[in-house]
């Protein structure tokens, strides 16, 4: 059944309550009963002790006397002699069997014991033989239970009508302290319900920093903070590609204009629409690697956690790479190196591999170099890429790894780049928990160390 937490808590904590009061109600009961009756013997023992001493202090051939008179009402007297001749009885006994058994031996500690009485009803009789001056005489004394018994029955009313109340007292308490304490978790759930993208600015505020729910309260901040740089990321990305594409755009209408403006000569024309197709293959291009990195950005979200060898994710690296690297006279080569074995995701270390290897063939000088390395240090994998290509500015490293940054601009449109690939990789490689460095040199070539 699908119960709230309130009812859920509610519950136990009514059930908890119930067990407690009803153990408390069977302690209380027994001890009580066990007290009483241990009075009642008290009182018992303290009349069987009166009478034995009495007889003990009679000379053996005196007259008994009277029954005295606490056994003429309250407790109820048997003397006999040796023979089982009845000595003295009170009179309420009279005609009464007794099956208390006559004790045989001479003992301080009488017999107690619970019986029936006849038409006396329920008795608590004490039994024991006389020494001294009346040896071998028993004395039996008996008192009626009946108040006893009463006492245990209004206890056992008021237990049984304290049961039923204490469980209300319970049931309602819980319900109200379980509503208090869930009553943080209401706003908590109202005012992450009311925070959307249009207000993502707008935080969780609570005045409990230490407690389950403060920490509940800092998670899901935490989850806005994380959403809301993700969506300014997005918003940005859109942006720089807007951007981009509206440079092209900017310049096919321009050249367009300028041509209608005048009767141009056709070979002007030739000329306007030769460079509106490159315009237009730019954009396509543009259009083809936002297509491919909103695909790559989706595979770096979803990547899976493998054990590979490093060396065969180089290998397949530099093998994919051949072709680009053969048509620009590039010679992509790796060095001897330790192979390591990494607990990551393959794909993800593929595509930081393929962008850099990229690079270093697309930014190299005719007949250049592209050498991969791997070091190990203490836990962890450097993978050095070096070439012997045009190498970056100083003042422009810091910037290279931003999204649509591009060195030099007229390179970048030939070769097709549009100022992604560093900033994927870098995105990627620290997804994975690495990082990722580049050194160069203007003229002689940079190196990428991951
Ligand atoms: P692109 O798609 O333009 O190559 P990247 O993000 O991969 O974009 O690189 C950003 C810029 O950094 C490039 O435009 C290029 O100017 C510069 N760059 C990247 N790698 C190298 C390299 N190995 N040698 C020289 N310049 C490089």
């Amino acid at each position: 059944m699908n119960w709230s937490i309130r009812t859920r808590l509610t519950i136990w904590n009514t059930a908890v309550t119930a067990t407690i009061i009803m153990s408390m109600g069977i302690v209380v009961y027994f001890s009580l009963a066990k007290a009483l009756l241990t009075q009642v013997d008290a009182v018992l023992l303290f009349e069987y002790r009166e009478t034995v001493e009495r007889l003990e202090r009679l000379g053996a051939h005196e007259e008994l006397g009277g029954v005295p008179e606490a056994f003429l009402e309250e407790f109820q007297l048997r003397v006999t002699d040796p023979s089982g001749r009845i000595r003295m009885e009170s009179p309420n006994l009279r005609g009464e069997f007794w099956k208390l058994p006559v004790v045989q031996t001479i003992s301080r500690n009488p017999i107690l014991a619970t019986e029936d009485v006849g038409t006396l009803g329920e008795q608590r009789t004490i039994a024991g033989r006389v020494g001294g001056s009346h040896e071998g005489w028993n004395v039996q004394i008996a008192s009626s239970l009946a108040e006893y018994r009463r006492e245990m029955l209004s206890l056992r009313n008021t237990l049984l009508l304290l049961f039923p109340f204490g469980l209300f007292i319970s049931l309602v308490a819980g319900h109200g302290l379980a509503g208090r304490a869930l009553k943080p978790v209401e706003r908590i759930t109202q005012a992450a319900q009311s925070i959307s993208a249009n207000n993502l600015d707008e935080r969780i505020q609570t005045d409990r920093s230490d407690d389950e729910l403060g920490r509940l309260a800092a998670t899901l901040n935490a989850m806005i903070d994380r959403l809301a740089s993700s969506l300014e990321a997005t918003r940005r990305f859109t942006a720089d590609a807007s951007h981009e594409l509206m440079t092209p755009l900017a310049q096919i209408r321009t050249e367009a204009e300028v041509a209608l403006q005048a009767e141009r000569s056709a070979k002007h024309y030739t000329h306007v629409l030769h460079s509106i197709v490159e315009e237009v293959e730019r954009l396509t291009r543009l259009a083809n690697q936002l297509l491919a990195l909103a695909n790559k950005d989706a595979e770096i979200d979803n990547a899976t956690i493998e054990s590979f060898s490093l060396r065969t994710i180089i290998c397949a690296a530099v093998s994919a790479a051949g072709n680009d690297a053969s048509a620009a006279g590039i010679n992509v080569t790796i060095d001897d190196f330790v192979d390591v074995t990494l607990s990551h995701s393959a794909d993800r270390l593929r595509l930081v591999l393929d962008n850099i290897i990229r690079n270093g063939i697309l930014y190299n000088r005719p007949e250049g170099q592209v050498t991969i390395q791997i070091r190990r240090l203490k836990q962890y994998a450097i993978i050095a890429i070096e070439d012997t290509g045009t190498g970056i500015p100083p003042d422009q490293l810091p910037l290279i790894f931003d999204r649509f940054y591009r060195v030099d601009k007229a390179r970048s449109r030939r070769t097709g780049g549009i100022g992604l690939g560093l900033s994927i990789a870098r995105a990627a490689v620290e997804t994975m928990g690495g990082r990722i460095e580049v050194e160069s040199e203007v003229g002689q070539g940079s190196t990428f160390r991951i």
